[in-house]
């Protein structure tokens, strides 16, 4: 018997990277498993994907609905949507600072008010947010990217709050510099990538990036019913970077 056998798990942003990692160990371990994604064409068997933007309200109600429809009802959530910005307060105009709010923030607002209707009904109800080190780490040229998951952090604190009553746990991850696609990215317009990427791990306190399967283990611990006990935290998965 798998640790997760009978359950039903939900995943935003699950077509790569940290997401897809944690769909996968997710449907490893048992769950039925939605993913929600701008791209749910990137997503095979056994997980079933879902269009959805974040950042729309109906494409959101929409997904969540034909997913916990197909799915039996709902479990897990995995709040993992998000994208980056660069730059101080002077770099970035109002429409940025509304677009990655909007996208990190109110996606997780949206999912969630979407899914805890179907969470209420489990026995095992639980949340889980992707935040960041970013949150609380203070890194350089980070301004709208650092504030998006701070707010993360403290929405995943109140939710906490909010929902133990009714047994739905809320817990987030705070990856360090985790690689997956989205670094690639960064690194890729870089003009020497192979450098870069060396700075990179050497700036890393053990010497390497933290890797999607990484995280998608502390994610699950915190989504099983193994963490039963488990609300309200932040687990860093950062190689010892926020603590040092
Ligand atoms: P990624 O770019 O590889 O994957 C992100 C996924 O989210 C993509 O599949 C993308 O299509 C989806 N997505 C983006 N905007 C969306 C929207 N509006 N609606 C629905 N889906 C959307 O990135 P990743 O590195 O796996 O990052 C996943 C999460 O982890 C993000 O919340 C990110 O902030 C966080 N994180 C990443 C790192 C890192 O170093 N990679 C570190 C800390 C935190």
């Amino acid at each position: 018997k798998c640790e997760l056998d009978g359950l039903a798990a939900l995943v935003t942003g699950g077509a790569s990277g940290i997401g897809l990692a944690t769909a996968r160990l997710l449907a490893g371990r048992g769950a039925r498993v939605a993913v929600l994604d701008l791209d749910p064409k990137a997503v095979n068997e056994p997980l079933a994907g879902y269009f959805a933007d974040v950042s729309d309200d109906t494409s959101v109600r929409t997904a969540v609905e034909r997913a916990a429809a197909d799915l039996g009802g709902l479990d897990i959530l995995v709040n993992n949507a998000g994208i980056g910005a660069a730059g101080t307060v002077e770099d970035n105009p109002d429409d940025q600072w509304h677009r990655v709010l909007d996208v990190n923030v109110l996606g997780i607002v949206r999912t969630t008010r979407a899914a805890l209707p179907h969470l209420r009904r489990s026995a095992h109800a639980s949340v889980v947010n992707t935040c960041s080190i970013a949150a609380t780490a203070g890194l350089p040229q980070r301004a709208l990217y650092s504030a998006s998951k701070g707010a993360v952090l403290s929405l995943t604190l109140a939710m906490a709050a909010d929902h133990i009553g009714e047994g739905i746990r809320v817990n987030c991850v705070n990856p360090g510099t985790v690689d997956t696609p989205w670094i690639g990215r960064l690194l890729g317009a870089a003009d020497d990538p192979r450098a870069e990427r060396a700075a990179l791990e050497a700036r890393q306190p053990h010497g390497r990036l933290v890797t999607a399967e990484e995280v998608a283990a502390a994610i699950a611990y915190l989504a099983s019913p193994t963490a039963s006990s488990v609300t309200g935290t932040a687990l860093a998965v950062d190689g010892g970077m926020a603590g040092l």
